[in-house]
């Protein structure tokens, strides 16, 4: 008879949990996690609007991933229903909401998610190991696990690593385990924010008058990529559901050194053409502009900040900045308050199955790898197919019991 693999799981996060999901029927589990509880972030992310996953499906799924290529194969394997059909099994129904949003049902808390798949690990026998940190490896390439004073090496035949980004680290996902895996020779990337907020320099008097501000109805456009939605104005800049989307075009600007700019475009209903029409025989001055063009007091306070004098007094060349005011990116908030992090282990180091290419026997799925993707459910959903795919990879590898 076979006897059971052990695999052990380190980091238990969203990733690793599903990877012990799918393991626990068939080989030994260990988690290995610093933490005092599992799933810390996955509780903060319950916070706001919990989005489990989205219900995109096929291309419009994958499309939402950087880099799509390499993820495909894990967004295929496990996608947005599986997520679906898997939560329902646990005994969480989910419905959609705005955008496809998947929420668990109404009176569902967060907490209550999560006692369920640890409930259900408990039932497979997996096994948990609380305030165990990972700190190195060993000259046999396997981990070291700090507890306490005492240093420990799990014996494992699949190492699966789950560490999580760096973004709010207070959640315990702090990435201070990318310096072990450099030193083991594998390819890392350093953590950058994604899903964040934009540091704009507002003159303080800006910044008085407007921090709290929304500006609806917008289009936000970074180069060639351009989205609808919603921003608010803050004290250091501008966040929002338009503003996370166009992240990953701005780092890229950010990091080759250049001035990075967000064009915004406060009418995106209309062209130069219709706004001129709309206002065509009228006398238009500008203590009027604010009735005249249907503007907020914070979206014309923005247009006169990054318009020049003369511009701003003629109608016909502030309906121009209306449609398309350059906005400065001095940088991107912190990782600290970013909702998730790029970099971490590059994929050029990892196998299509998750599997380190020069140490197959360890695995890295989850937001350790340097992928993005944005909000909405994408995360977690990324985060589950990279898991599911590495665990499912290991069975059809290791003969089980
Ligand atoms: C405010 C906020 C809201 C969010 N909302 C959503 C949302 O609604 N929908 C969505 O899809 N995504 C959301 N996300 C993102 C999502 O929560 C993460 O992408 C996801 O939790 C990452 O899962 P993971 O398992 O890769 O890592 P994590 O969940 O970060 O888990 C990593 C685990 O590893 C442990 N660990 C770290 N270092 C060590 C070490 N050295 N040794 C041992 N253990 C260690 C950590 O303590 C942690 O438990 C949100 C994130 C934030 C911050």
């Amino acid at each position: 008879m076979t006897s059971r693999k052990t695999i052990a799981i380190i980091g238990g996060g969203a990733a690793g949990l599903m990877a012990a999901d799918v393991l626990s029927p068939h080989c030994e589990v260990h988690i290995y996690e610093k933490g005092k509880a599992l799933g810390r972030k996955f509780l903060v992310a319950g916070n706001g609007g919990f989005n489990l996953t989205n219900s995109a499906e096929g291309e419009e799924l994958f499309n939402q991933y950087t880099p799509k290529d390499f993820l495909e194969p894990a967004l295929a394997a496990f996608n947005s229903e599986d997520t679906r059909n898997w939560l329902a099994c646990l005994g969480i129904p989910t419905f959609v909401g705005s955008s496809g949003r998947v929420f668990p049902e109404k009176g569902i808390k967060p907490i209550t998610v999560l006692q369920k798949i640890k409930y259900r690990l408990l039932q497979n026998g997996v096994s948990f190991h609380f305030q165990h940190e990972f700190v190195g490896f060993n000259a046999a390439y396997k981990p070291i696990l700090k507890l306490q004073e005492t240093e420990i090496t799990p014996e494992a035949d699949h190492y699966i690593f789950a560490l999580g980004g760096a973004s709010w680290p207070v959640t315990g996902s702090t990435g201070n385990w990318l310096d072990a895996f450099r030193l083991l020779g594998i390819k890392t990337l350093p953590f950058q924010s994604s899903n964040c907020g934009v540091n704009v320099n507002w003159p303080e008097d800006l910044r008085n008058k407007f921090a709290g501000a929304p500006l609806k109805n917008l289009q936000v456009m970074v180069e060639d990529f351009s989205l609808r939605g919603e921003a608010l104005i803050t004290d250091y800049g501008l966040e929002g559901n338009a503003i996370y989307p166009v992240v990953p075009k701005i780092r890229e600007v950010l990091n080759t050194g250049k001035e990075a700019f967000l064009t915004l475009d406060f009418k995106p209903l209309n062209s130069v053409d219709q706004l001129l029409q709309k206002v065509q025989g009228k006398q238009i001055q500008p203590k009027n502009y604010e009735q005249d063009f249907k503007l907020s007091k914070a979206q014309l306070a923005l247009i006169k900040l990054f318009t020049s004098k003369e511009d701003y007094l003629n109608p016909e060349k502030l309906m121009h900045k209306i449609k398309q005011l350059e906005v400065p990116i001095s940088s991107l908030r912190p990782i600290e308050e970013a909702i998730s992090t790029v970099g971490g282990i590059s994929l050029e180091a990892v196998n299509q199955d998750f599997s380190l290419k020069s140490f197959p026997h360890i695995s890295v799925v989850g937001e350790m790898l340097d992928w993005d993707a944005p909000t909405g459910g994408f995360l977690l959903q990324g985060c589950f197919s990279t898991a599911y795919f590495a665990a499912q990879a290991i069975l059809m590898k290791a003969p089980v019991a």
